[in-house]
C-alpha cells in the first residue's frame, strides 16, 4: 500500500512497481476519474466531492475497491495507491482482505514537504489517455503539451488548481495522516523520503517494498 499525502509520487511510483511485479496498481483516484469521463451514476456523484478536493464518502468507495478486488487479475497481489485515505476505510479494507485471504504485507509512507507538494501539484500536467504524469518545470514531455507516450493532448486536473490543492492537503493532514500510526502500530509502515528525484525515490520504493516480498 502506498500512503501519503497528494503529489507525493505515489502514482508514478506505483504504476512502475506493479509493472514490474505483474500485478495491478489500484489507483482509487485513477478509478473515480474514469468513472467521471464515462458519465456513469457513480462519476456524476464523485465529481462533487473531487472538484472540491474532498473525499468520495466511505461507503462508495469501499464498494468500489470491493468489487475491483474480487476481479481474477487481483488474485496473486496488488499494489494500493491512494486507498485508504480513512480510519473506515482502512476497517473496510481488513475485512476485505480477510474475506479473500490477503495479507497487507507493507505500507510505504512517501514523506514530502508541504512546499514541494505545492510546487508539485500546481505545475503538474497529465495524460487523460494513458495516465502518465508530467511537471511543466521538472518533468516536461519532449513536446510541450503532447504525451510522450501515446501522443494524447496533456491536461491539468481540474482539482489541481492553488485552492483545491490547500483544501486537499487539509483533508490528507485531518483524516488520511492518522493512517500513519494506524498502520506504524502494526509495524508495517516503511517511511520513504519521497522529495527526491523520480529515480532516488524508485530506489527506496524498491528497499522498503522488497521487505514483503
Ligand atoms: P487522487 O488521484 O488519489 O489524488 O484522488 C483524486 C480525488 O479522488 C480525491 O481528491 C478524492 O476526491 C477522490 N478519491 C480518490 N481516492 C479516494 C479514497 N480512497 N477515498 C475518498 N476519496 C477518494
Amino acid at each position: 500500500m502506498f500512503l501519503g499525502p497528494p503529489g507525493a509520487g505515489k502514482g508514478t511510483q506505483a504504476r512502475e512497481l506493479a509493472q514490474q511485479w505483474g500485478v495491478p496498481q489500484i489507483a482509487t483516484g485513477d478509478m473515480l476519474r474514469e468513472a467521471v469521463a464515462a458519465g456513469t451514476p457513480l462519476g456524476r456523484d464523485a465529481r462533487s466531492y473531487m472538484d472540491r478536493g474532498a473525499l468520495v464518502p466511505d461507503d462508495v468507495i469501499l464498494a468500489l475497491i470491493a468489487e475491483r478486488l474480487a476481479k481474477p487479475d487481483a488474485k496473486g497481489g496488488f499494489v494500493l495507491d491512494g486507498f485508504p485515505r480513512t480510519i473506515p476505510q482502512a476497517e473496510g479494507l481488513d475485512r476485505l482482505l480477510r474475506d479473500l485471504g490477503h495479507e497487507l504485507t507493507r505500507v510505504i509512507f512517501f514523506d514530502v514537504s508541504e512546499a514541494e507538494l505545492l510546487r508539485r501539484l500546481t505545475g503538474r500536467r497529465s495524460c487523460p489517455n494513458c495516465q502518465a504524469t508530467y511537471h511543466v518545470v521538472s518533468a516536461p514531455p519532449r513536446r510541450e503539451g503532447v504525451c510522450d507516450r501515446c501522443g494524447t493532448a496533456l491536461v491539468q486536473r481540474a482539482d489541481d488548481s492553488e485552492a483545491t490543492v490547500r483544501n486537499r492537503l487539509q483533508v490528507y493532514a485531518q483524516q488520511t495522516a492518522p493512517l500513519l500510526e494506524h498502520y506504524r502500530a502494526r509495524g508495517i509502515l516503511t517511511r520513504v523520503p519521497a522529495e527526491g528525484s523520480i529515480e532516488q525515490v524508485r530506489e527506496a520504493v524498491r528497499d522498503a517494498a522488497g521487505a514483503g516480498r
